[in-house]
């Protein structure tokens, strides 16, 4: 049995990098697939043995980033309705701002299961938005780095089980 993991959270916060990752080189294929809409990206992924669907909520990057609009809320919900299990990221850098909260409520409300990524987590500068991260409510943030490409191991501890 595989899974389907969909990557929610608000612009910038580094969900394509993920999804470029779990994917890698088989996105070219994904293009090719009927029914994969322009907004939510779909994509073959691969983590240590695990084999599941990843969806990107890609059409958010043009959404302003201090409000949730009607369409970044839409997409999102879109994706959580698809998916088995939602990695919510967010920028342990910045740490938790207004949209994270209102995306953690969509989460709680709407998702079967709900993973929380505190994504840019390489180095200390992390530290502070790691721990704000705890007050979402959706259990301990998994210290990931989409970009250096750390923290998978615990993404998989995660994701195994759903396997
Ligand atoms: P999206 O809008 O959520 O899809 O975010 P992107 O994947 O487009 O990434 C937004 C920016 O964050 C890009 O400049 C990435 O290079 C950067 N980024 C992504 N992951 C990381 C990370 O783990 N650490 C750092 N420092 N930057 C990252
Ligand atoms: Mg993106």
């Amino acid at each position: 049995m595989t899974f389907s993991l969909a990557i929610v959270g608000r612009p910038n916060v580094g969900k394509s990098t993920l999804f470029n990752r779990l994917v890698g080189r088989r996105l070219a294929l994904v293009d090719d697939q009927p029914g994969v809409t322009r907004d939510l990206r779909e994509g073959e992924g691969k983590l240590g043995d695990l084999r599941f669907t990843v969806i990107d909520t890609a059409g958010l990057e043009d959404a302003t980033d201090d409000s949730l609009p009607g369409r970044m809320r839409r997409l999102t919900e879109r994706a959580v309705d698809m998916a088995d299990v939602c990695l919510f990221m967010i920028d342990a850098r910045v740490g938790v701002t207004p949209t994270d909260e209102i995306f953690a409520e969509i989460l709680r409300k709407r998702a079967k299961h709900v993973i929380l990524g505190a994504n840019k987590s390489e180095g200390s500068a992390a530290d502070a938005g790691v721990l704000e991260a705890y007050a979402l409510g959706l259990g301990e943030p998994l210290r990931i780095s989409a970009e250096h490409g750390e923290g998978m191991p615990d993404l998989y501890g995660a994701l195994q089980p759903l396997a």
